[in-house]
């Protein structure tokens, strides 16, 4: 596994995708996905030049945080159980998975200072993946006013399983308009200017579709 040569690749697919529909492609982070890889595989991606990892699972995390420290920015992509709170929330930059209001309480509780959190959107309905209906969300993040440590930053959601570009286009493009309509709330402590969608399948479509951070596992580092 080269992690250089597989960024090189995917730089140029980022700057492909950019370049279709006249986005600047400095526009668009790119999160490579660590879950899956050794700490050795890691401090690999790190030397390529990559400096926004994504974890999702605790123990995962904080092991290699302890061994690789603050230089990266950290990406916590997982849900997350609440008695997991209190030992995560200190340690991460970005949380990808606020999806309810008992995990804000929970942060609130425990967070030092705010927290950079996206709201997860459950787009396509899946009934097996995490976050809001997309109705519930803007009414979720009215809802966060009294909660100072939340910094709404942004809104998150993974594509469903299928093959159909379609659906996966559709999907993308209505979180872009949720995207639009938590803006013109003006809402102090929801900027909402990030969207993390599109990974090692479908990144191309979300950016096309408006992807600020895309989530890499597999073509970038990996699979084991
Ligand atoms: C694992 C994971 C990814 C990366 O998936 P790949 O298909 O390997 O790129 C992205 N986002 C989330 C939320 C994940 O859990």
């Amino acid at each position: 596994m080269k992690v250089k040569a597989n960024l090189a690749v995917v730089e140029n697919r980022i700057v492909a995708a950019a370049k279709k529909v006249n986005r600047d492609p400095k526009e668009v982070t790119i999160i490579a996905v660590t879950k899956y890889v050794s700490i050795e595989r890691t401090q690999e991606t790190i030397e390529a030049g990559i400096n926004n990892l994504g974890e999702n699972y605790d123990k995962g995390f904080l092991e290699k945080k302890a061994l690789l420290g603050d230089q990266p920015t950290w990406h916590f992509i997982g849900s997350v159980q609440s008695k997991k709170v209190k030992s995560i929330i200190n340690e991460i930059d970005y949380l990808h998975s606020l999806d309810r209001i008992s995990l804000a309480e929970e942060i609130q509780k425990r967070a030092m200072h705010p927290v950079k959190c996206l709201v997860q959107v459950n787009i396509s309905e899946e009934e097996s993946k995490h976050g809001l209906s997309e109705k519930n969300v803007i009414p979720f993040i009215q809802q966060l006013e009294s909660y100072d440590t939340i910094k709404v930053v942004g809104l998150m959601t993974m594509a469903p399983m299928t093959n159909d570009v379609t659906v996966i286009r559709n999907c993308f493009a209505d979180l872009k308009k949720l995207q639009l309509k938590v803006q013109s709330l003006n809402l102090p402590y929801a900027t909402c200017e990030e969207l993390s969608m599109g990974m090692s399948n479908d990144f191309e479509i979300a950016i096309e579709e408006g992807a600020t951070m895309i989530r890499v596992g597999t073509v970038l580092v990996g699979e084991e």
